[in-house]
């Protein structure tokens, strides 16, 4: 772990990464209208064996995810963790294992050649009987009408500082870049022994059964270094083109930047299943739902997101960032001022993409 040589340096970053790229997804401004993940789509997983992969998923909570039931893969690591925040050193990685592809839902055909050009009157709709697919359980969500509720939660490689798919390949094919500890997976090195997508636990390595090589999200690194025909740098496509830009992204050892800011000052961005201790880089804004009704319609002041429910997904810390951002909300609502309301309301996006601030280090 380095601290940078400042002892009031507070962020870890892996040995020998210079800077940690992050991203702070804001849950509360998620429509859930997948955008992100057909532009990630659109630019990575079009085809050739990668029609199952969502490298950006969108899932609905409640709900069992993608792939289907994510959550009971196994993987990460394990040892004393006593706080529940995935905050000490990893010991030993946990074995996890590998998915059925029926759980990812795979890839459905559709009546498109009788619908567009044989003049039939049948809806579009998919030629097999599918039983799941990603979003499969969409808005489904949890609770008791008047009281039920639902919110998006949007998935990428989280880019981990402890990445347990780096440690549980045997040829050293994935890595983290020293420069900004983007997690890849080296084409040339990869056998496709596929212990990365058993090692991950967030289930976000696939194979691909055409090239028999494993593949991941690459956080848009050519984007990201300007690789493009207009050679500006450009934040990842399924942060760019979401239409509430709700996503942050930076480097977190960025002290000037919102991302620092919401997740060592503000502490209001939590981790997904710190428990798995692979500490991830990418940070959540929790929901924040308005209290429960009663049967006669009065507002009570019971949470209509069970705490509970969301200390399972992001750990206990959520509890200080939900009290955190009620503060500040009330605030506000009173007439005054916040300065992590206006963080988070933003409109400067040369804020929001902080990419260039370590160019020439
Ligand atoms: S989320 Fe999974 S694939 Fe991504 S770096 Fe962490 S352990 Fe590796
Ligand atoms: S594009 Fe933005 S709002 Fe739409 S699903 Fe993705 S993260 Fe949510």
């Amino acid at each position: 772990m380095s601290s940078d040589g400042d002892p009031a340096f507070q962020v870890d970053l892996a040995d020998g990464i210079d800077h940690q790229v992050a991203m702070v997804m804001d849950l509360n401004k998620c429509i859930g209208c997948q955008t992100c993940t057909v532009a990630c789509k659109t630019l990575w997983t079009r085809g050739g064996g990668r029609e199952y992969m969502y490298w950006n998923n969108v899932e609905t909570r409640p709900g069992e995810g993608y792939p289907r039931d994510w959550e009971g893969s196994g993987g990460g690591w394990q040892g004393d963790d006593p706080d529940g925040e995935g905050g000490q050193p990893p010991e030993e990685r946990s074995v996890g294992n590998v998915r059925p592809k029926r759980d990812f839902g795979g890839d459905w055909a559709f009546n498109h050649d009788s619908v567009f050009y044989d003049g039939t009157d049948e809806p579009l709709r998919p030629q097999a009987d599918p039983e799941w697919g990603p979003n499969w359980d969409e808005d489904e969500g949890g609770g008791e009408y008047p009281n039920s509720y639902y919110f998006y939660l949007p998935r990428i490689c989280n880019h981990c500082t402890h990445p347990s798919c780096v440690e549980a390949c045997p040829r050293s094919a994935l890595y983290k870049r020293s420069e900004d500890g983007i997690v890849l997976v080296d084409q040339e090195r990869c056998r496709g022994y596929r212990y990365c997508v058993e090692g991950c636990p967030y289930d976000k390595v696939y194979y691909n059964a055409m090239t028999k090589l494993s593949e991941k999200c690459i956080f848009c690194y050519p984007r990201i270094e300007g690789a493009g025909p207009d050679d500006e740098v450009h934040g990842p496509a399924c942060a760019t083109e979401c239409p509430p830009q709700l996503r942050f992204v930076g480097f977190l050892d960025d002290e000037d930047g919102p991302i620092y800011r919401l997740v060592e000052e503000w502490e209001v961005a939590v981790r997904l299943h710190p428990e798995y201790r692979t500490q991830p880089n990418v940070y959540y804004i929790p929901p924040y739902a308005p209290p429960q009704h009663n049967d006669d319609g009065e507002t009570v002041d019971v949470d209509r997101i069970p705490r509970e429910y969301l200390r399972e997904l992001f750990g206990p810390a959520v509890n200080d960032a939900l009290d955190t951002i009620e503060r500040e909300r009330e605030t506000v609502m009173q007439g005054g001022e916040s300065e992590l309301m206006e963080l988070l309301i933003h409109t400067d996006y040369a804020e929001q993409y902080r990419l260039e601030v370590f160019d020439g280090d």
